[in-house]
């Protein structure tokens, strides 16, 4: 008994089914089972929802999920070695547990889901950042998901949350927060994970707004900030020069002094940007 359920501790798990961790895929896991608990709680009240977790892999947040009662988890695995730990958690959760083996950026899970979705993971760090992006940058808003509460590397956790004159405010920061509220819950050492990793880690809490923040066309927006960024030490006036020959004036329209660097325009004037240049 571990704890939380009823089923064996998390080393007892890995070690009766020879559970290596594997760095190609990103293998870092959390075998205290208080500690999944808690990342867990953090997503919230469950009871209502479906949740969707992104690489089980030995169940530990899995269990910590249905443990504080999720009304349901989808999780999709990649590595097959896990479906067995997987099918025993779904055992003892009988109904509430469903596995996709599977690539989280091939399969498509809405088809397996009831709103309202929740998205919960401790993610592999090779897919985190691309999955986080389509997550926020779904065709319509609001997205299919209503709250997303995931681990990344502090480092990536310090970009989502970043503000504007710091050196991690970028592409990330504009994406998560236009959209979302966000916001770091917990951190953790790299010690809470086994193997553990080189750096350490944060949870992230992101609640999707009903409506975007201030109004913007989405493609627009991503373009603008897109080359914003990509040269961020030079003036804008310079990084938006290919946009349209009048870049000075659009961004004067927009409140933004020319020879601002991306790095200091707060996300409104951003927005404002995307609208002074989506008429011709
Ligand atoms: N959730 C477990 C925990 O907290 O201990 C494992 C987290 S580990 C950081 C990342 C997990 O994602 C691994 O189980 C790995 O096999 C899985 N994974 C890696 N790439 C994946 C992908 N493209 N699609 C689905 N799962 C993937």
């Amino acid at each position: 008994m571990s704890g939380i359920d009823s089923l064996p501790p998390l080393r007892e798990v890995i070690a009766t089914h020879q559970l290596s961790a594997r760095k190609s895929l990103g293998q870092n896991f959390l075998l205290d089972l208080n500690l999944t608990a808690k990342i867990a709680r953090q997503a919230g009240d469950l009871s209502c929802m479906d949740v969707l977790e992104i690489g089980p892999g030995p169940g530990g947040l899995t269990r910590g999920l249905l443990a504080e009662g999720a009304r349901r988890v989808l999780a999709i695995e990649k590595d097959s070695r896990c479906q067995p730990v997987l099918a025993e958690i779904a055992a003892a959760y009988p109904g509430r547990l469903d596995v996709i083996e599977g690539d989280a950026l091939e399969v498509d899970p809405l088809a397996h889901l009831t709103p309202p979705i929740a998205i919960a993971a401790n993610l592999p760090y090779n897919v985190g950042t691309e999955l986080l992006v389509r997550w926020l940058t779904p065709k319509d808003w609001p997205p299919f998901w209503s709250s997303l509460t995931l681990m990344f590397q502090r480092e990536v956790a310090e970009r989502i949350v970043a503000q504007p004159g710091s050196k991690a405010y970028g592409r990330l920061a504009l994406l998560s927060q236009w959209r979302s509220d966000a916001r770091i819950v917990m951190s953790l050492p790299p010690g809470a994970f086994t193997p553990p990793p080189k750096v350490s880690s944060a949870v992230v809490h992101l609640t999707a707004l009903p409506e975007p923040r201030f109004p913007a066309d989405p493609k627009m927006l991503e373009t603008v900030v897109a080359r914003a960024f990509n040269q961020r030490r030079k003036m804008l006036r310079a990084a938006l020069k290919g946009m349209t020959p009048d870049i000075e004036d659009r961004l004067r329209s927009a409140g933004i002094a020319p020879t601002e660097r991306a790095e200091q325009v707060p996300l409104e004037a951003f927005c404002a940007l995307a609208r002074a240049l989506a008429h011709p």
